[in-house]
């Protein structure tokens, strides 16, 4: 219940939207499909600001890659033509991944990205198709807009707060790309996900597991650069020498729901399914 509420408006354009961000009444928060908000953290607010009338919903081919509106949601991602093959397949897995139907149709990528979260399937598939954000943030008054790499980390995260996610773009030259997760039920928060991609000899691979917040998601660069060598041709023993550095590399969390070395594990199997299918190997193991 928004016991606090003061006052609900639906700004019409991006620096409308901004100044109410920042004006009394406070605190204040956007309000997007409403999966997350609605159900937590809303007690203490004094002013909700939707996005709906800023139709942020395109999903668009263009000449450098794809531009998905952050108020796009899951569903519409699964099923945008501009989306369709081989170099987007691990998005549409991760938009495909998440809870339920009835939460697919109302959540968004902007709200997915906002929210902090460690048990995400989105996050990696970004950071491995080496997604970038288009946001919009008032600085003394100004509405300032910057496109910014997918953010990694602490630092980097902290530059979304307070901003406005306007799109998220998929730049161009992946050729092929896959996410693997695994969570107790078809329907249920994901154990583990990674996430890798390709584009020509250059790889990706990302995990979102390396501490309980979604500001630990991170490229495992080590790996990336092992399969980088091969140039695209696995040698024979590429499984066992590939396991051996994600397992040294990654550093996963342990919660009520696994441990972390059962993360590890898991999440090193994941990864070499992830590389097996942008190679077109047989995923074993
Ligand atoms: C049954 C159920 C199951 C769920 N399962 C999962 C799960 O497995 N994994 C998971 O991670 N989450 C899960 N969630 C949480 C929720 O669905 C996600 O966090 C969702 O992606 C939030 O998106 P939204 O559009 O609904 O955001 P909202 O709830 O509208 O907003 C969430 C936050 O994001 C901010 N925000 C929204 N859009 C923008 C924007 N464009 N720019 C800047 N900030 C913005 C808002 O200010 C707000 O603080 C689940 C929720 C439910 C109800």
């Amino acid at each position: 219940m928004y016991l606090a509420l003061e006052d609900y408006s639906r700004p019409q354009s991006i620096e409308a939207c901004l100044r109410l961000l920042q004006q009394p009444p406070q605190p204040a928060a956007l309000l997007a499909g409403g999966t997350d908000l609605n159900v937590r953290g809303h007690e203490e607010l004094r002013r909700v600001i939707d996005l709906q009338a800023l139709a942020m919903t395109e999903i668009e081919a263009l000449e450098g890659g794809v531009r998905i509106g952050a108020g796009s949601t899951l569903r519409e991602i699964q099923e945008a033509p501009a989306l369709q093959g081989a170099p987007h397949a691990a998005l549409r897995e991760a938009a495909a991944a998440f809870a339920n139907v009835a939460i697919q149709n109302r959540s968004t990528i902007g709200g997915r990205i906002a929210v902090e979260r460690p048990d995400q399937d989105l996050p990696p598939a970004l950071a491995a198709l080496g997604a970038r954000l288009q946001i919009y943030r008032l600085i003394n008054g100004v509405v300032e807009e910057q496109v910014i790499d997918y953010p990694l980390g602490d630092a980097a995260r902290a530059v979304l707060r307070g901003a406005l996610i306007r799109a998220v773009e998929i730049p161009a030259g992946v050729t092929r790309s896959a996410l693997r997760r695994l969570g107790r039920t078809a329907v249920d928060r994901p154990l583990a996900t990674v996430a890798a991609a390709r584009a020509g000899e250059q790889v990706r691979i990302a995990a979102n597991l390396q501490g309980p917040g979604a500001a630990d998601l991170r490229r495992l660069s080590r790996s990336e650069a092992l399969v980088t060598e091969w140039r695209g041709r696995l040698p024979e023993n590429w499984r066992s020498r590939l396991r051996e550095s994600l397992l040294a590399e990654l550093n996963p969390y342990g919660d009520a729901f696994a441990g972390g070395e059962y993360r590890r594990d898991l999440s090193a199997t994941l990864a070499l399914r992830a590389v097996a299918a942008i190679h077109g190997e047989e995923e074993t193991g």
